[in-house]
């Protein structure tokens, strides 16, 4: 499966905020963005004006940076969030928020989206009490998002627990930290999710 192997920090370096891509660190002083907040390479500090396409261009980049995903299946999930009714870009939004990968990051059982996709392949989390190592699993209102029984006790979960379980969790979710679990109790509203993405910038794009 293609992923980005760019390195994290300098994709928050390239569009100009913290995309928060690498778990504790990105709340910490040693967030690469409190040191170099100017695009990486040789021309990194210089300033360019963006043309309207290339504005529309990086909002999209951003967002799937942010969550992870290519190009490919970035388009698809544009292509499902225009056929439903409502508003396309946050149809789009929703769509990228109920995978699985970022959910399991929402409710503070994995550090970064990154982790999550690793977990989520691993076979670590189940939906409803079936396991599921699909990242891209879309979950649905009402579903139940559990640690698997065997890695419950592992060190690798009580590490990302104390790690994670002071952040606020989103109100369309529920988590409980001491059960490992969460569960999806709404669907997010596009004022649910926290993230400077403006997504009528990439339904711009796409319908150019
Ligand atoms: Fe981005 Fe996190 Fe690196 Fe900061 S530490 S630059 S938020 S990936």
């Amino acid at each position: 499966m293609a992923r980005y192997t760019e390195a994290s920090c300098r994709l928050c370096r390239r569009e100009d905020m913290k995309l928060y891509l690498k778990g504790d660190k990105c709340y910490s002083n040693k967030c690469t963005m409190e040191k170099r907040a100017f695009a990486p390479g040789q021309h990194g500090q210089r300033r360019t004006k963006l043309s309207e396409y290339g504005i529309q261009l990086r909002e999209k980049q951003k967002a799937k940076r942010i969550y992870g995903i290519m190009e490919k299946q970035f388009r698809k999930y544009f292509e499902m969030a225009a056929k439903k009714q409502g508003i396309t870009g946050d149809n789009l939004l929703q769509l990228l928020e109920l995978r699985l990968d970022n959910v399991v990051y929402r409710l503070g059982l994995a550090a970064s989206r990154k982790e999550a996709r690793q977990l989520v392949l691993h076979g670590h989390y189940s939906v409803n009490g079936k396991k599921v190592n699909i990242p891209s699993y879309q979950v649905s209102e009402g579903d139940l998002v559990q640690v698997v029984e065997k890695s419950r006790k592992s060190d690798k979960f009580k590490a990302i627990v104390e790690s994670t379980s002071s952040k606020v969790t989103p109100k369309w979710l529920e988590a409980d930290f001491e059960k490992l679990e969460g569960k999806v109790i709404a669907l997010p509203a596009r004022d649910d999710i926290d993230l400077n993405i403006e997504d009528h910038l990439i339904v711009e794009l796409y319908s150019r």
